[in-house]
């Protein structure tokens, strides 16, 4: 048989930076990206603790980690972790602009608190790491040995970049946001060899959704939304990141990628409508 034209999906060499990676998808994510091959930095804003349990577990399992506390809607904080890393280890190749945040009120009871916190984490935090990594990936441009692409953006949005969501304006308004900043990004970023994509989830088990899961009528009327029938584990969201930040997808640039077991496919006419 003739060589295998398949890239298999690997990091090694390759620095990555979770942002909110202390919990749910984020962890996954970050578990997922130490198993192939890569470096973590396990970013946390409050949960040291939290943090400290997925750096071990990560080395447990033969992984290379370590915690970074920083608030990702702080442009002071991402600058001085940004500083950390590259004193640390020289460069990144990986952002997984992970952290995000739900303060959830019906349209006219919203408080611009409510609406301006979600709207700096989940957007502003995405923009600022975003522009830090993109320096560094301009600066050190592509390593031909490490990998093709001198960098890679992945940004986790939701569903709810394209399915409006009575009752959460601020989040799917920042999810939206993250959408256009993302292919704004990768249409001006190319040039330099900079690959960005997102990834939205849909309903994932994590602590961010927890009612919607963890009783079995809650459960049961989450399935309804998910033709695939199952609810989803950060897991499902870890394997792909990983091929998204690999040589493997080395072509995929611009889109976002809908890990969501059929959430998308508006549900509500698989009787017919
Ligand atoms: P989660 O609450 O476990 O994770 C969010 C993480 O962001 C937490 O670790 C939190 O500490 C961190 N964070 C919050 N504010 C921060 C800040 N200022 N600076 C740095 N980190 C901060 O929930 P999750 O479900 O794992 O969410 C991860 C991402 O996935 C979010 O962007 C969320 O919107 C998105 N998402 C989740 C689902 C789902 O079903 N769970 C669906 C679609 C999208």
């Amino acid at each position: 048989m003739a060589d295998s034209t398949l890239t298999t999906p690997r990091l090694d060499k390759q620095i990555a930076l979770v942002t909110g990676a202390s919990s749910g998808i984020g962890t996954g994510v970050a578990k997922s990206l130490a198993e192939a091959g890569a470096t973590v930095i396990v970013n946390y804003v409050h949960d040291a603790e939290g943090a400290d349990v997925v750096v071990k577990e990560i080395e447990a399992a033969g992984g290379q980690a370590l915690a970074l506390q920083a608030d990702v809607s702080k442009e002071a904080d991402v600058l001085k972790m940004f500083g950390q890393i590259l004193d640390r280890f020289g460069t990144l190749h990986i952002l997984i602009n992970n952290s995000g945040v739900q303060q959830d009120a019906p349209f006219t009871e919203m408080t611009l608190e409510q609406w301006q916190k979600v709207i700096d984490v989940n957007l502003t935090g995405q923009f600022l790491c975003a522009r830090e990594a993109a320096k560094e990936f301009i600066r050190r441009g592509v390593q031909p040995e490490v990998s093709k692409a001198a960098g890679k953006i992945i940004c986790m949005s939701s569903v709810h970049e394209v399915i409006p969501w009575a009752g959460h304006a601020n989040y799917a308004a920042s999810k939206g946001g993250v959408m256009l900043l993302m292919k704004t990004m990768a249409q001006e970023l190319a040039q330099h060899k900079i690959r960005v994509n997102t990834i939205g989830p849909g309903a994932i088990k994590t602590p961010i959704n927890k009612e919607a899961w963890d009783t079995p009528e809650a459960a049961e009327q989450l399935l309804k939304l998910i033709p695939y029938g199952r609810i989803g584990e950060p897991h499902d969201v870890g394997e792909v990141a990983v091929w998204l930040a690999s040589d493997a997808s080395d072509y995929v640039h611009g889109i976002t990628l809908f890990v969501d077991g059929g959430m998308t496919l508006f549900p509500g006419f698989i009787g017919n409508g």
